[in-house]
């Protein structure tokens, strides 16, 4: 059996531009998939597939996925980093599904088999205030999610939104009006998305009270902090919100503050989650082996797919750390499909983050697992059991715009990291 070629796909369905990574065979119909998405710089994983990886393996037996794994991983001898992870990952995800078409069995069988018929799943709510926000949670309880993600103004309170909505209260309305003024001018000078670390801090434990007032402790409640706040605020706001009960806090430091870890951990018994910027082991090693973190919250394609993957999970069970695999609009449906195979076969499985999968996913991606009564369910196809259909797939081309989140700045201007 050989791999006849390596491709790059892009395709933006529900304008996020998405990198899926098809291995074919010399085998009649026999082809993998995979996700390489790193939305922000997609066109260059495209590049790394096409240009590199498909020469290099062209020819190779896709039934060695470990030293296919192996020897792509130090192929171009300087390694690790997004783009090369991704375009790693989009081959790895290939080459499991190819496995499991030629066994005739799910991906979650050839890692030892279920140990659960589904993942539980959380979304995102949001809200202007404190009673958006729950309004938005009782809808999500509605459609039956047992676990919903709470954030006021995104990450953090919104300059213009703040200052406008003072003026329009009339508290302070001169310094709101004159800060407003400062701002069209800051934001020409600086542009960007604007947020404030002090009021956001200072807003979200009363969201909380506000919600679980209202709707007791059934819910599980999750919150991203996104490391939008200095270290010793993070130890004060996870001291703050825990009454809350959190079923974690996730990115409360940023990764170059990993060492903050151990103070936050004597201070709070808050659930943490981190680790979805991570893509070198040395990033997520000693934060779960000195029992830092609780949930390990990595993008797949971003350390390089299934590979890296169940390997980290098993070091996660040995020191009680779950998993809780990213799983946002910038995860292709073939990410998503992956995350839930290791979700099935994993022991410690924490939980699964989604997205409302909009119609146009299931019909550029037949096979798209389904989200029924809280949970993401398998639907038992052979491989990673999802499909594309590159017809439907052109009909969505990407468009790479500057994307202005990234560009997250304190009310002086002051870039922060997103
Ligand atoms: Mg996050």
């Amino acid at each position: 059996m050989k791999i006849t070629r390596v491709r790059a796909i892009l395709t933006a369905p529900d304008n996020i531009a998405l990198v899926i990574v098809k291995v074919e065979t010399d085998q009649p119909g026999l082809y993998g998939l995979g996700c390489g998405t790193f939305t922000q710089r997609a066109t260059l994983v495209a590049q790394a597939v096409d240009e590199y990886l498909d020469p290099l393996l062209r020819g190779r037996d896709p039934r060695n996925i470990e030293d296919i794994w192996q020897m792509t991983r130090v192929n171009a001898y300087w390694r690790n980093g997004p783009v090369l992870n991704n375009a790693l990952s989009g081959v790895d995800m290939a080459l499991w599904d190819i496995k499991g078409k030629v066994a005739g069995m799910p991906v979650h069988d050839l890692l030892g088999g279920k140990c659960r018929n589904g993942a539980m799943v959380y979304r995102h709510a949001d809200g202007r205030d404190a009673q958006e926000v729950l309004d938005n949670v009782l809808a999500y309880r509605e459609q039956g999610f047992l676990a919903v993600r709470c954030q006021m103004g995104g990450y953090g309170g919104r300059v213009r939104d703040i200052n406008r909505d003072n003026a329009t209260a009339g508290k302070g309305q001169k310094q709101a009006t004159q800060r407003m003024k400062q701002m069209d001018q800051l934001e020409s000078d600086f542009p960007g998305a604007y947020f404030d670390p002090d009021v956001y801090a200072r807003s979200i434990p009363g969201m909380f009270e506000h919600i679980r007032a209202a709707i007791g402790f059934d819910l599980h409640l999750l919150h991203d902090i996104h490391e939008r706040i200095a270290p010793i605020e993070a130890v004060r706001f996870a001291k703050a919100v825990e009454p809350y009960r959190l079923f974690f806090l996730e990115d409360p430091l940023a990764p170059e503050e990993t060492e903050w870890f151990r103070r936050l951990r004597q201070h709070s018994a808050v659930p943490i989650a981190m680790g979805e910027l991570f893509n070198h082991p040395l990033e997520w090693r000693s934060l779960i082996t000195e029992q830092l973190i609780d949930f390990i919250r990595v993008h797949i394609s971003q350390i390089g797919g299934i590979t890296p993957a169940r390997k980290l999970a098993a070091l996660c069970e040995a020191y009680g750390v779950r998993t809780a695999w990213h799983g946002p609009g910038d995860t292709s449906p073939v990410g998503h499909a992956a995350n839930l195979h290791l979700d099935l076969a994993c022991h410690n499985f924490g939980i699964q983050e989604v997205i409302n999968f909009p119609d146009v996913l299931y019909e550029v991606f037949p096979g798209l697992p389904t989200v029924q009564g809280g949970y993401l369910m398998p639907n038992d196809r052979p491989g990673l059991g999802i499909d594309i259909d590159e017809a439907k797939a052109a009909k969505y081309p990407i468009h790479m715009i500057p994307i202005e989140w990234t560009q997250s700045r304190l009310p002086d201007g002051t870039l922060w990291h997103p």
